[in-house]
């Protein structure tokens, strides 16, 4: 990832109503376990999802399988002169709220947090954020 995030994207994060419905149904499809994955972006700006294998036991944490991710962010997305510039994942039960799991594991400074949380299962919603140093801020994302 690059340090040239699109001025702005701290505050707001341009969430497409296509993407939004592809992480709820990955969500849902992964229930009652996490589902996570990444959108890739150019210039800072969102063009495409990307599932990817949760390999973490249970349903109360996700962990990006690494082999998926090094391919994505050393091979896949540089051919398309992409980058990684958001990931997400689901809470099946709880609210979209980082969990101090999320908070220590958040490598990715530059980088929107998604969280799906599918706890009102009739009512998925996406909320975003940026962990940096511990610290949680939300990230607007379109209604
Ligand atoms: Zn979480």
């Amino acid at each position: 990832m690059s340090e040239s995030a699109a001025p702005g994207i701290d505050t707001a994060f341009p969430l497409s109503p296509e993407m939004r419905a592809a992480i709820i149904a990955h969500a849902r499809r992964e229930a009652p376990r996490e589902c996570c994955g990444i959108i890739a972006g150019r210039d800072g700006a969102p063009v495409r999802v990307y599932p990817t294998t949760n390999i973490a036991e249970g349903n109360r944490f996700y962990e990006i399988d690494p082999k998926e991710l090094a391919d994505l962010e050393f091979r896949e997305l540089p051919n398309e002169n992409a980058e990684i510039v958001a990931i997400y994942h689901s809470h099946p039960a709880s609210p979209a709220y980082p969990s101090r799991t999320d908070v220590e594991l958040a490598f990715w400074p530059e980088a929107v947090y998604l969280i799906c949380s599918l706890e009102d299962p009739d009512k998925p919603y996406i909320r975003g954020f940026t962990i940096r140093d511990g610290q949680i801020a939300e990230v607007t994302l379109p209604a």
